[in-house]
């Protein structure tokens, strides 16, 4: 089977449509999307509705919990704050019931997904070295755990005598008796530098995961943000990847 999996969209059209562009071109059978659909960007129904038509399997971010009510906005910065009050105000009732829908974390025998930490799912910790990633593997159950939240990409694994060791490129295949947990970035913010789209493509029948970066139109997600009234500072910060 070949997955698509992304995370950290945050209503930015723009980047999730040329995410999916590259999943047609991979063959993917199936989508995973780590949460966090809305918050920051200008259409967050637009996303809500095109990731929805894909039938995936969807765990929740904070963004979308704040943004129906399931967590308090006190958790934010001002910024996202601003934006998460402005997308309350935009969502349909349909597109709220789908939100609080989403669970804190989903897993088969292979693969488990969580936006934040597995270790406190609901608490939205960030993972974003070996350090921080070490509680989640101590206690992964499956051979990969897929997560989002920081916004930035990153592959790690843990042998069984509990040496974590990082990949600095962005392609692993999956040795026997490892445990793996990659995360894919984000979709419509990009924190690592690089402003381009981040996705992953895992191949169950390789045993091979993959980072993926897609140019996107930067410049036409700017437009809707700034046209929307929302903070300036959150189109600025598309192109430069921060
Ligand atoms: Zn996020």
């Amino acid at each position: 089977m070949r997955y698509g999996i992304f995370s950290d969209i945050h209503s930015n059209t723009e980047a999730l449509d040329a995410v999916l562009t590259l999943f047609k071109g991979e063959r993917i059978e199936r989508v995973l999307c780590l949460g966090d659909i809305v918050g920051y960007g200008a259409e967050p129904r637009e996303c809500i509705a095109k990731i929805r038509a894909l039938s995936p399997t969807v765990v929740g971010g904070n963004h979308d919990w704040a943004c129906v009510g399931l967590m308090s906005v006190e958790y934010f910065n001002r910024t996202a704050r601003e934006a998460i009050l402005w997308t309350q105000k935009v969502l349909g009732m349909e597109e709220c019931t789908f939100l609080k829908s989403l669970q804190s974390v989903w897993s088969s025998n292979e693969i488990t997904l969580v936006h934040g930490s597995l270790d406190f799912p609901e608490e939205f910790r960030y993972i974003f070295d070996v350090e921080s990633a070490t509680s989640t593997l101590d206690i992964l159950k499956t051979k990969i755990c897929f997560v989002g939240h920081s916004h930035l990409p990153m592959i790690l694994s843990m042998e069984g005598g509990g040496a974590i060791h990082s990949y600095p490129s962005g392609s692993v295949a999956f040795k026997e008796g490892h445990r793996y947990l990659v995360n894919v970035g984000s979709v419509g913010q990009p924190r690592d530098g690089d402003p381009r789209a981040s996705c992953a493509i895992f191949d169950s029948d390789r045993s091979f995961v993959e980072i993926q970066r897609v140019p996107y139109d930067i410049r036409s997600a700017q437009r809707k943000i700034l046209q929307a009234g929302l903070p300036s500072l959150l189109a600025a910060r598309l192109s430069e990847g921060r």
